[in-house]
């Protein structure tokens, strides 16, 4: 390469450095204006046109808070409405959720998914009703020591009832910022989870942090949502999304979700009018919930397949049973995993003896019980 050649290239190479430097300055500088009117303009969308009604909305108490906000992690709003309202009605304070029996929460929790959630409610009611005489901490870092709450939560609890100058960030939050910030860092990322708390925290009003948290999770709901209306958005002049037609490329998530298969064959043994059911204890899905006795496989499991199972496990004994029916493949997606299967009801001649664990139900009993979604689903066609 000649000296005139490789000065050149040293030229350009400073040149697009300045280049980036500055178109780097300039968006560092257009951000910066932006943390100075996203809270003015949020605030007055709110009070002009926002009216999302929501029964815990304005709420102060952080019982009725916790409860909601545990109910609406990965659940839509018009799910979670009548839950909370159920729960409100069963348990209007958190004694009585406490003392409540363990099955009449799960029962009203049931349809809900992720029950884990359940639990960790179970074991934040009976602390705070038991350790901490029914009154919830009233900061941050003692509410996020309970048991499922998380940093949204903790945060949500803290400003909405206490006013504390946290920022929320939850799915809509990522959304607005991502879009109106061209934020392209992964949301499901350490370091991008640690820059948008970071902006979160600095675009926080501090002196409505209550209401400024329930505006920005508003506006992404009913504005800025996965398909926006930008056509009525205060932040369109400056959305860099918007401007720069990135709206549904933004947010970024990194990681690829993996949909585990799995096959679920229920067994429905049936003695004089009673079902054979049992408790899932196993750390999986549907911890706690009920169901029929189950033969998971790894592929599909035809009738003969299945009655093989179930005498292997001597559910059945030789010319003890009549099938009635095999049900068509039932399915239910959830998060992380597809689950196929089906019903296979056997009326028994003799009863078995079955481990202590499972228990004879009567079929107008079964409705006390909670049970996973894919069975009740069942469960409703059996009663038509
Ligand atoms: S312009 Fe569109 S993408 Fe940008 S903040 Fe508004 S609604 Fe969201």
């Amino acid at each position: 390469m000649t000296v005139n050649r490789i000065g050149r290239k040293n030229f350009l190479t400073k040149l697009a450095a300045k280049r980036i430097e500055t178109w780097m300055g300039r968006k560092r500088d257009q951000n910066m204006n932006k943390l100075h009117f996203f809270s003015p303009i949020l605030l007055k969308w709110n009070k002009e046109k926002n009216d999302r009604q929501m029964p815990w909305k304005g709420e102060k108490d952080p019982y009725k808070i916790w409860l909601s906000e545990v109910i609406l992690q990965q659940t839509r709003v018009e799910q979670g409405l009548k839950y909370y309202e159920k729960f409100i009605t069963a348990f209007p304070d958190v004694h009585q959720l406490a003392n409540a029996h363990e099955r009449s929460i799960y029962k009203c929790w049931e349809g809900l998914g992720y029950y884990t959630r359940c639990k960790n409610l179970i074991v934040t009611a009976q602390n705070v009703s038991k350790n901490l005489k029914g009154r919830f901490p009233d900061n941050y870092d003692e509410i996020k020591k309970l048991k499922g709450i998380g940093p949204y939560t903790a945060a949500a609890i803290a400003s909405f009832a206490f006013n504390e100058q946290r920022a929320v960030v939850d799915g809509n939050v990522f959304r607005v910022l991502a879009r109106i910030f061209g934020i392209e860092e992964p949301i499901d990322s350490t370091k991008g989870k640690k820059a948008f708390n970071a902006l979160a925290g600095k675009l926080l009003d501090k002196k409505n942090p209550a209401l400024y948290n329930q505006a920005i999770m508003d506006f992404g709901a009913v504005v800025c949502k996965p398909v926006p209306i930008c056509e009525h958005c205060p932040f369109k002049q400056k959305c860099e999304a918007f401007l720069n037609d990135k709206i549904f490329s933004l947010p970024v998530k990194g990681k690829k979700v993996l949909i585990k298969k799995r096959w679920f064959n229920y067994v429905l043994l049936e003695y004089k009018e009673k079902f054979a059911v049992r408790q899932r204890h196993a750390k999986d899905i549907w911890h706690n919930l009920f169901e029929f006795l189950l033969v998971e496989s790894g592929k599909e499991f035809d009738e003969k397949e299945i009655v093989k199972e179930a005498k292997k496990k001597k559910w059945i004994g030789a010319n003890s049973y009549e099938i009635e029916y095999v049900s068509p493949v039932c399915k239910q997606q959830l998060s992380h995993q597809l689950i196929k299967g089906r019903f296979t009801k056997l009326k028994l001649h003799r009863k078995p003896e079955l481990p202590p664990d499972i228990l004879w139900i009567r079929k107008k009993e079964l409705k006390k019980y909670a049970f996973p979604m894919f069975i009740n689903q069942h469960l409703r066609k059996m009663d038509t």
